[in-house]
């Protein structure tokens, strides 16, 4: 006997947190919504996994997205909505390089400072693009910069240099820009602690989420689609549109069949190159390193606390005119903890 359909507004492919977003949207709207996963669970690359560790009980793991970069409105609702405690990163991030744990900030600030152009070389060239590499050679950037710049890029955008366009780079890095994107935020609890959110008020909305549910194929036309996931559940859904929040690679991969094929948005599809990445996590038994401030370099370190002696005994527009005019006046951070300090 075969599966019964079952009949939604819309049905949305895929629990990750493109998925759990546009559910939440439809169902806020009064549509009928189901969601459907091929995992036994939601959050898709956001995954949270959590070690017992001696003393500090539970400790969140994340395997996928760890960061809440810089300031997202719509994460940001999210994380207030869910009543979520975060943290900023502060310090400096450590390298093992040689057998020595070594500071990066002098080769993040070079890769700013090659972003920063690029950005610039973009406005200027709007008509214009190429392969990351072939912009620094084309800048005339070299040496330690270029270096700098390309492993930013690669370790980031997990993104061959080679391959990566330069417009799209700049686009970025101006979207990062309007929301601090090098400013760096984890979520207390993990960062599935977001999709959840989500998950809550859908079920709060009655929609559906299917989990265990992969989909095999789409048939559709105008206004009517069927999905069609695989055994064992060999659920049928049918719905009056469907969002497709696939990864691209599973796209590319051609493992859910589209009938009839939507040509365009596929060809497209091949034109984009996901990059690779690997993730490993390594827990400690006990914190080698000091505290957060202590990240800092021990100059590093004298200079903020003479900041923040210093600017306690401001008035706050005073301390703020201060800030301001030496943010202005510097463009690395090393100069402007230097400069504070005097003034301070
Ligand atoms: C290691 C790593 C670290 C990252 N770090 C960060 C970070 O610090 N900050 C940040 O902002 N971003 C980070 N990201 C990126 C971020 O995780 C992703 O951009 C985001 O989670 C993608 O969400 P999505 O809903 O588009 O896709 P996904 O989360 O991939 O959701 C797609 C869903 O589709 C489902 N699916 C696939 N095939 C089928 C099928 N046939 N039938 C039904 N369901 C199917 C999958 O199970 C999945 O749940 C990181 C990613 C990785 C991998």
């Amino acid at each position: 006997m075969g599966a019964v359909p079952e009949e939604y507004d819309t049905v949305v492919i895929g629990a990750g947190i493109a998925g759990l977003a546009a559910g939440r949207m439809l169902s806020d709207a009064g549509q009928k919504v189901a969601i459907l996963d091929a995992r036994s669970r939601i959050g898709g690359r956001i995954f949270t996994e959590r070690a017992n560790v001696a003393g500090s009980g539970d400790v969140p793991i994340e395997l996928g997205a760890e960061f809440i970069h810089g300031l997202p409105a719509g994460t940001w609702d999210l994380v207030r909505e869910g009543n979520l405690g975060t943290y900023e990163l502060q310090g400096s991030q450590l390298f093992f390089i040689h057998n020595r744990v070594q500071k990066s900030d002098a080769s993040h600030d070079a890769a700013s400072e090659v972003l920063h152009g690029l950005k610039c070389w973009a406005q200027e060239h709007p008509a214009s693009d190429m392969a990351f590499a072939d912009y620094l050679t084309l800048a005339g950037i070299g040496g330690a910069a270029a270096q700098a710049a390309a492993a930013y890029v690669e370790g980031f955008n997990a993104a061959d240099q080679g391959v990566i366009g330069a417009a799209a780079l700049a686009k970025q890095q101006r979207a990062e820009d309007e929301i601090q994107g090098d400013r760096l935020f984890r979520v207390q609890g993990g960062y599935d602690r977001i999709p959840r959110v989500l998950a809550r008020s859908l079920e709060r909305n009655g929609a559906s989420i299917l989990l265990n549910h992969s989909v095999r194929a789409v048939t559709w036309s105008e206004g009517a689609v069927s999905i069609h996931t695989t055994a064992p559940t060999g659920r049928t859904l049918t719905a009056r549109r469907a969002v497709i929040t696939l990864p691209l690679a599973v796209l590319q991969a051609g493992s859910v069949e589209f009938s009839p094929p939507p040509a365009a948005l596929m060809a497209q599809a091949r034109r984009m190159r996901m990059g690779e990445v690997v993730r490993m996590s390594l827990v400690f038994r006990s914190r080698f390193w000091c505290g957060d401030d202590l990240l800092l370099a021990p100059d590093e370190y004298e200079a903020v606390t003479r900041l923040r002696r210093g600017l306690s005994g401001l008035e706050a527009q005073q301390a703020l005119e201060l800030l301001l005019e030496r943010t202005r006046q510097t463009s690395t951070n090393a100069e402007f903890l230097r400069q504070i300090q005097l003034a301070a």
